[in-house]
């Protein structure tokens, strides 16, 4: 019976550390912050908990959802040819200085005194010390260029009023892009060439966004855009032309029409999600990372570009969940599938021996599943949780397993229905799904 291992290589439930919080634990932690649905479900049903102000711990399931949509960001960055990187948490605070930084951003900057009384910053974000690397390898010259550098980590800011979770936390996972270019037409260039991977991260992701012209604010540069999800937890309002592209953040709009066909401009409440700005000189010029063209050394043109992947995960389960269950795009959702097995001691325990065929077929596939094997439970019962907990499809071993040609319920958790399929038709019904990264 060697397909005995796929059993085992699917998730036991039962094994998972999913602490679920009853509302008197809710109340002492979270009274005060609670205003997103998303927030509250994913500290319900055991997908981040709440460790002191403003911080979370992702918990076993929530990093799973994390790291779907890192393998989603990293496979769209290797797509424009952008190279990983990991840098430390700590800037040296003696580089923030020399971009006149320092002092601009104080009330937001945790920093920390070593030994020797040098300070460091926990770095919200990493202009400076990408330049100080790229300039550390000395000169680069124009074959090397475009350079792409990203990392996926966590930024800190400590923010005078932490709320709604992940979304304005003092601790986040973000995704920084870092581009170096030639002059500013080749740095243009990067900046589309990115902006559109970006579309394509979020079009994957499947939540209707917008991109905006932004505030270029303290990070400076020539021009920056904001991709936002429209919600009314955010803290942004943009303005929307109906019929045209136009869209800006209200901050920085002197118009409330269209520049391009003078409609009357629409407001939208909206949280930002990612941020990309063209930078310029502004960092590479006083950090000196330079390349050197006809024997001239020239100051790189640069580009910046941030995704905040933490409030994206925060902001997909408060648009896309229900008051009571939480919901996931399919390419994120902590398991694709959850197989319910009959309740053990019932008229159709015996057919919980199908687990094996039904987690071959998805293995097959390349598509995760998770087993609810606390079958002390009923079926029912199980069902409510899975659908409460957002698995896309769920499997149920029920009655109409025991027929000569068994049958099983595959429930679609977005559209509310559900089929019984065989396993020849599960199978095909699977080959026609979209749901792997
Ligand atoms: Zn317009």
């Amino acid at each position: 019976m060697a397909s005995k291992t796929k059993i085992i290589n699917l998730t036991r439930m039962s094994r998972i550390f999913q602490p679920l919080a009853t509302s008197g634990s809710l109340d002492s932690v979270e009274k005060t912050e609670i205003a997103s649905k998303g927030h509250k479900l994913m500290i319900n049903y055991g997908i981040i908990k709440p460790v002191s102000i403003g911080m979370y711990a992702l918990l076993p399931l929530g990093v799973r959802i994390l790291n779907k949509l890192i393998e989603l960001v990293d496979k769209e960055m290797a797509n424009i040819g952008a190279e990983k990187i990991l840098l430390p948490a700590l800037t040296p605070a003696a580089l923030w200085k020399k971009t006149d930084r320092l002092d601009s951003n104080k009330t937001e900057l945790f920093t920390v005194t070593d030994r020797h009384k040098k300070m460091y910053i926990l770095s919200p974000t990493y202009e400076e010390t990408i330049c100080d690397l790229v300039s550390s390898v000395g000169q680069l010259s124009t074959k090397s260029l475009p350079l792409k550098l990203y990392q996926i980590s966590s930024k800190w800011r400590d923010e005078m009023k932490p709320r709604l979770g992940l979304l304005r936390s003092r601790e986040f996972i973000m995704k920084d892009l870092y581009t170096f270019d030639t002059n500013l037409d080749n740095a243009r260039h990067t900046y589309d060439l990115v902006c559109e991977s970006y579309n394509k991260i979020f079009r994957q992701i499947g939540i209707k966004y917008t991109k905006s012209i932004g505030d270029v604010g303290a990070i400076g540069g020539l021009m920056s855009h904001e991709y936002h999800y429209i919600s009314d937890i955010g803290e942004d309002t943009i303005l929307q032309c109906p019929s045209c592209n136009f869209s800006i953040n209200q901050s920085i709009s002197e118009t409330t029409s269209c520049p391009e066909c003078k409609n009357e401009l629409h407001q939208h409440i909206a949280a930002e999600v990612g941020h990309t700005f063209l930078l310029d000189t502004k960092y590479s010029q006083p950090l000196k990372a330079m390349y050197v063209e006809q024997n001239k050394l020239k100051p790189m043109v640069m580009g910046c570009f941030g995704l905040g992947l933490s409030r994206i995960i925060t902001l997909a389960a408060e648009i896309l969940s229900t008051n009571n269950e939480i919901r996931w795009p399919i390419k994120l959702a902590p398991y694709t599938v959850c197989i319910i097995p009959p309740k053990a001691g019932s008229k159709e325990e015996d057919t919980s021996v199908y687990v094996e065929q039904l987690s071959e077929i998805l293995y097959k596939r390349d598509i995760d599943a998770i087993l609810d094997d606390r079958t002390h439970h009923t079926i029912g019962k199980r069902l409510i949780f899975a659908r409460a907990l957002g698995y896309p499809y769920i499997i149920v071993i029920g009655k109409a397993a025991t027929q000569s040609v068994p049958l099983f319920e595959i429930h679609e958790v977005d559209s509310s229905t559900y089929r019984e399929l065989s396993l020849d038709q599960i199978s095909d019904y699977f080959d026609n799904i979209d749901v792997k990264n």
